[in-house]
């Protein structure tokens, strides 16, 4: 037997799919090591606890699903019908019976897989619309999807930690979260200095700036609200005994 495979032969696309898998078999993991009554535990969100946010998931995969479906045949198909539709679909997931939910998961996740490995090459590039509203090409949903499940795989909160991401994941995430702080000019006198792969993010040009030191895992951490572990900060070369939140990502 054939092994069914990616219609695309893009390298670059290749290895975004490969990303969100990895990603997705990465929550898997984390999902599967809890037990039915770990769910009704706490998420690092406020707000959600682990059914919360592993229905989220699922749901997420559904609608990453239905762009794809979308850029395949030119009909539209939105993400969400609204965004109270997308919450009022997180609360029910949340109220799901623990296999329920975990099928929800698993089918969602195979069911968004089948939907990617089945695009013709030539429809990767064909315009969606995101949640947001904003217009993609297709190829960019594969991204949506990573960024959710490797950051949502720790929001679970039970074990698994940025330093689990790979780098690549971990820098396009922080120049997504920088980009959108400059958009909107919250990035003001902050610079943020990655040491490891030595990047630098944020207000590059400001004259006396709060300085923002720490590991690639570390500082996006801290860039997506989740804590200042392995992050410091100093000011006219001062440490600052705390180190400031991140300005708001989404
Ligand atoms: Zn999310």
């Amino acid at each position: 037997m054939t092994a069914r495979q990616d219609q695309t032969t893009d390298p670059e696309l290749l290895e975004a799919l490969l990303q969100a898998r990895r990603g997705t078999a990465f929550f898997a993991r984390k999902l599967n090591e809890l037990s039915d009554e770990d769910l009704d535990g706490p998420s690092l969100l406020p707000g959600w606890n682990r059914r919360h946010v592993t229905a989220h998931i699922g749901y997420n995969a559904r609608a990453i699903a239905r762009l794809i479906e979308w850029a395949a045949t030119g009909t539209e198909t939105p993400m969400y019908a609204s965004p109270e539709a997308r919450d009022h679909e997180i609360s029910f997931g949340a109220t799901l019976p623990p296999i329920a939910l975990r099928y929800l998961f698993d089918h969602s996740a195979v069911h968004l897989n089948v939907e990617w490995r089945d695009l013709p090459a030539q429809a990767w590039h064909h315009q969606v619309k995101t949640a947001q509203g904003r217009v993609v090409p297709a190829t960019e949903t594969v991204w949506m999807r990573t960024r959710e499940v490797w950051t949502h795989a720790i929001d679970l909160d039970n074990g698994a930690a940025f330093s689990d991401i790979p780098a690549p994941v971990l820098e396009r995430l922080l120049t997504d979260i920088t980009t959108a702080w400059h958009t909107r000019g919250t990035d003001t006198g902050l610079l943020i200095n990655v040491t490891g792969p030595d990047l630098t993010f944020g207000d590059t040009t400001a004259q006396n700036p709060t300085l923002i030191t720490g590991t690639l895992p570390g500082i996006t951490q801290w860039a997506t609200g989740r804590g200042t572990r392995g992050v410091t900060a100093t000011h006219n070369g001062t440490p600052l005994d705390e180190t400031p939140a991140a300005p708001k990502w989404i």
